[in-house]
């Protein structure tokens, strides 16, 4: 039976930077994110969480920004709760003027992500393999740039060999929920499977991970726990970020949208698990999630300018400041904002150099 005490006598034995002492449970961590409902106890969770956070990772949040729906999503049916898929193809050239435009703000990390269309291993390239390396070379030719590349199971074991030569400095492949039923209920046209075997094939090859939960979506806390334990697995892991169930308009789902409590709480316990890992904010979160998010131990990168090749020139998404590249592309600059928030909380965000 849980109790506060042993779980506050399991979270003190958590006190240094590398998190879980030897010999903890699935239980253990239960315990703790089932208690941390009560903020009482999350105050405890989330102390440990941060210094661990700090030890590892230091207390400097560092400019990331992204660029989204590079490329046509061909999953059929499409998974329910998403609208920001197209169905056309971007130009490389708008791509490229987005990442410069990008650059031309100091940052230098940058995310490609797109919609998936499922690869098949074999011994031509398959799924976006090829769109994936004619973009990372054409971008890399323009600016001086980290990449990572999230497209879902659209690349191959070639694929991704071709993108680390060409210097990609991490792929994503998201589970979203780590529980079967959810996933084929809420995503039936993609595959769990392609996405686990394309962050084995990464751990294979030696390239870095991201990857995402989205939580919300009606995963029990053992379904959450379960996935936190499971992505341990992979020492090539390197950023994980945490989606927050939102129903978007005209999403079949439906649904309510989650608090951001449950999704700082599974970020403190993941700090636990995940030491050394970058813990991010993705869908569903704003800016207004930022204080809660470093409070949880999550960090160090936050996303300062966004590009969504489908919106309309002039027409970013959410708040900020809006700098149009040509008469289809505009990024989306968040860094004043952001930059305000830290500046609250006492942080001062980097530049990668
Ligand atoms: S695979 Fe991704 S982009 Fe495509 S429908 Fe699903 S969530 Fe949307």
């Amino acid at each position: 039976m849980k109790s506060i005490e042993s779980a506050t006598l399991f979270l003190q034995s958590c006190f240094d930077e590398k998190g879980l002492p030897e010999g903890y449970t699935e239980k253990n961590l239960l315990d703790l994110y089932s208690l941390s409902a009560d903020p009482s106890f999350a105050a405890n969770l989330f102390k440990i969480a941060t210094t661990i956070r700090d030890l590892n990772l230091g207390s400097s949040p560092w400019w990331s920004a992204g660029i989204s729906a590079i490329t046509p999503c061909e999953i059929e049916p499409s998974c329910t709760y998403c609208t920001f898929f197209t169905r056309s193809a971007a130009e490389i050239e708008d791509i490229v003027a987005a990442a410069q435009a990008i650059a031309s703000l100091g940052i230098r990390h940058l995310h490609l992500s797109g919609g998936s269309r499922l690869a098949t291993e074999g011994a031509a390239f398959s799924g976006y393999d090829s769109q994936m390396i004619d973009l990372v070379s054409a971008i890399k030719d323009a600016v001086d740039m980290e990449i990572e590349v999230n497209v879902g199971p659209s690349l191959t074991r070639k694929g991704v060999r071709a993108l680390q030569k060409l210097g990609v400095v991490a792929v994503t492949s998201s589970l979203e929920v780590f529980n079967s039923n959810l996933f084929e209920r809420y995503k039936p046209g993609d595959s769990l499977s392609g996405r686990i075997r394309l962050m084995e094939i990464c751990e294979e090859e030696g390239m870095p991970i991201r990857s995402m939960i989205l939580v919300g979506l009606g995963e029990s806390d053992e379904d959450r726990i379960a996935h936190l334990i499971f992505l341990r697995r992979f020492s090539m892991l390197r950023h994980l970020r945490f989606s927050r169930f939102i129903p978007f308009p005209n999403a079949t789902a439906g649904g309510v949208r989650c608090s951001p409590w449950p999704v700082a709480r599974l970020i403190a316990v993941a700090r636990l698990l995940l030491p050394t890992i970058d813990l991010g904010l993705a869908a569903g979160n704003s800016p207004d999630d930022l204080p809660l998010w470093w409070l949880a131990g999550g960090g160090n990168q936050v996303l300062g300018a966004s590009v969504s090749m489908r919106v309309p020139q002039g027409k970013g998404t959410g708040e900020g400041h809006v700098i149009t590249v040509n008469e289809r592309v505009a990024v989306h600059n968040k860094m004043q904002q952001i930059t305000r928030y830290l500046d609250e909380l006492g942080l001062t965000p980097i530049f990668l150099k």
